[in-house]
């Protein structure tokens, strides 16, 4: 794997720690949560416990994230049926991206929760032979590559979303 940036690059020391941290989307003294607030982009899955969906602004169709439809923070947040549940519809999620979507090599998971504090997992799909890309680098990749149309986002995740 590499970065999507010529070398070389130049290492560099982080900066002061910022403690406490600022407030994250829908915690106390952060701004209203989006998922809670309708304010993300629609759901083009849903079952009981999960929603489904596309991302804006971003470069690689076929990305999704599934939110739980009750507003706690992380893994060790939710109620223990949800937490079991998790697995069974992370596989469903990554079946129907394999089933759906072409040239995919891999199914990677990310869940960071830096920004929104409703639990939220992305999933992306790694580009077969985009041997660059494997591991960690796939959401640098991400981010660098020219942002495709939110409606071929949205495209993608709806194919995603009729093989599930
Ligand atoms: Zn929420």
């Amino acid at each position: 794997m590499s970065m999507p940036y010529e070398e070389p690059l130049v290492p560099r020391t982080p900066g002061a720690r910022q403690i406490p941290e600022p407030p994250r989307r829908g915690e106390p003294g952060g701004s209203p949560c989006a998922i809670c607030g309708g304010k993300t982009t629609g759901a083009v899955w849903s079952d009981e416990h999960w929603t489904l969906h596309p991302p804006v602004g971003g470069s690689l169709p076929g990305a999704v994230w599934l939110a739980s439809k009750v507003h706690v923070d992380s893994f060790s947040d939710l109620p223990e049926e949800l937490a079991s549940d998790f697995g069974r519809v992370a596989a469903r999620v990554e079946k129907a991206m394999l089933t759906a979507l072409e040239d995919v090599a891999r199914v990677h998971l990310y869940r960071w929760g830096d920004g929104g504090a409703h639990f939220h997992v992305w999933f992306l799909p790694r580009p077969l032979g985009m041997l660059e890309a494997t591991g960690m680098m796939l959401p640098v990749w991400e981010d660098a590559m020219p942002n495709v149309p939110n409606e071929e986002l949205a495209d993608a995740a709806r194919r995603i979303a009729s093989a599930m």
